[in-house]
């Protein structure tokens, strides 16, 4: 069992279409409402954010809002290392 198999059993979205979270800008805002009461959103969030995942809804943000996340992630990096 890999690193995320040990999360994803747990997973709300194991038995839903894995399209689901990786369509338009509001079907991944609708997709959302599945992960709000996953148990592993936490260790999902921090999967795409390490693995740098570009596509799809993670962690409950959708793709647009973990590019945010990303990006104020980097600059709190930047800023510490001045
Ligand atoms: S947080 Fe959402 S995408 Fe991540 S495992 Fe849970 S239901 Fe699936």
């Amino acid at each position: 069992m890999t690193e995320r198999d040990s999360w994803e059993v747990d997973a709300n979205c194991r038995d839903i279409n894995v399209n689901t979270f990786f369509g338009t800008a509001d079907q991944q805002q609708a997709a959302t409402t599945i992960c709000q009461p996953c148990p592993v959103r936490n260790a999902c969030l921090d999967y795409a954010l390490t693995r740098n995942m570009e596509y799809g809804v993670w962690g409950g943000h959708t793709q647009d809002q973990l590019h945010t996340l990303r990006r104020r992630q980097q600059r709190a990096t930047r800023s510490r290392r001045r």
